[in-house]
């Protein structure tokens, strides 16, 4: 994030959008917050050996009896990955658990992930075995200063990356995902378009559309720290490699990549390319694992790896307690719920048609309206 404070992103901005953040970084509960996690993350990195396999097998035996689906998103840590019924970004777990006939859900991701399954399957019990387990990005955008922000631009729509809490989510027009990102507000018929929270994936979905986009002044504290001269030294050394950047990487990241995929793209374009050397710009966990799925190719790191402390808080031993004891019990008001549904289906209606819509929310209890 520092090295753009003078840089080409920031004067991208007006000062106004940069100052609606500031209210929010410059608060005491915020730095609390993420001194807090870092500090757990340590911690857990040098917790005690412990005997894996044996973990992963309790975690299993109870999973089984107590009909129980285990959902890992993209940068857990492997050992999680490993006892998982599936792997996935977080719009791919939320359907994945809306399909499953179970009931308990317990959810290896950050809290809004663990939100957006109970808002799209409130009948379920989802668990996230640390609370802790925030989002940088998530957190730099609240339901306060987002009435502000449309207060000083009414009437404009408000596009939310689904990287939000679901507070934010009810208070905007319709979501987007990093994959659906720019056919969502390219369908908008609005000449301006407030976008939350990630200015890069705003800044970049702008690349696409003539419709003046209004972002917001937040950023992933894991992919705005991929630096253009990483890119630069990376092609220097392996020339023969193509470079894939994430679209929440900064504008000038993005323009030295060879290509911008989302993280589903991400894995997709691995194992479809006939490129046998790639080189990703994103987390640490997402390149572990496309590189299992791709032995027969030299899968790279842009710079050194880049680790998402809050994914990583997360630990065997917790998914275990969380099992065990139940915990923690993610918890959304009905009202909220409702809310946050509508952004989320319009989304979902436009990048995967209303049939889906229909099946994905028919199990549930809450109410739902299609356009
Ligand atoms: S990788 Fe970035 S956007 Fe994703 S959870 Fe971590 S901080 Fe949030």
């Amino acid at each position: 994030m520092n090295e753009d404070k003078n840089g080409k992103s920031s004067a991208l901005l007006t000062e106004e959008q940069r100052e609606y953040a500031r209210q929010i970084f410059k608060s005491k509960d915020y730095a609390e917050k993420w001194k807090g996690i870092s500090t757990l993350f340590l911690k857990t990195k040098a917790e005690s050996s412990i005997d894996t396999k044996e973990v992963q097998r309790e975690i299993l035996r109870i999973k089984k009896e107590k009909g129980a689906l285990i959902l890992s998103h993209n940068y857990m840590i492997l050992e999680i990955q490993e006892i998982a019924d599936f792997v996935g970004d977080s719009l791919e777990l939320a359907i994945k658990a809306a399909e499953s006939p179970y009931e308990f859900v317990v959810f290896c991701g950050v809290h809004f992930m663990a939100e957006g399954v109970k808002v799209v399957s409130p009948e379920k019990t989802v668990l996230l075995p640390r609370l802790e387990a925030g989002c940088f990005m998530a957190d730099m955008i609240n339901l306060e200063v987002l009435k502000k922000f449309k207060e000083k631009h009414p009437g404009k729509p408000v596009v939310c990356y689904i990287n939000t809490d679901a507070v934010v989510k009810a208070e905007s027009d319709i979501c987007c995902t990093s994959a659906n990102a720019v056919q969502i507000v390219k369908s908008i018929d609005s000449d301006e378009v407030l976008f939350i929270p990630d200015r890069n994936l705003g800044l970049y979905v702008q690349r696409f559309t003539k419709q003046k986009i209004i972002p917001w002044d937040g950023w992933c504290n894991v992919h705005h720290r991929f630096r253009p001269q990483d890119i630069v030294k990376l092609k220097s050394q392996h020339p023969d490699a193509v470079v894939v950047a994430h679209p929440e990487c900064s504008p000038e990241v993005i323009d030295l990549a060879d290509e911008v995929f989302s993280t589903g793209g991400m894995v997709r374009f691995a194992r479809e390319t006939k490129h046998k050397k790639i080189a990703f710009a994103t987390e640490e966990g997402l390149i572990d694992r496309i590189r299992r799925e791709n032995p027969d190719k030299i899968i790279l790191s842009v710079g050194s790896p880049k680790t998402c402390v809050n994914m990583k808080s997360i630990r065997l031993l917790d998914v275990l307690s969380a099992l065990k004891e139940e915990k923690y019990k993610i918890e959304v008001p009905e009202d909220i719920i409702e809310r946050a549904r509508v952004p989320l289906i319009k989304m979902l209606e436009i990048s995967k048609g209303k049939d889906f819509v229909r099946k994905i929310f028919s199990t549930s209890g809450a109410k739902i309206s299609l356009s």
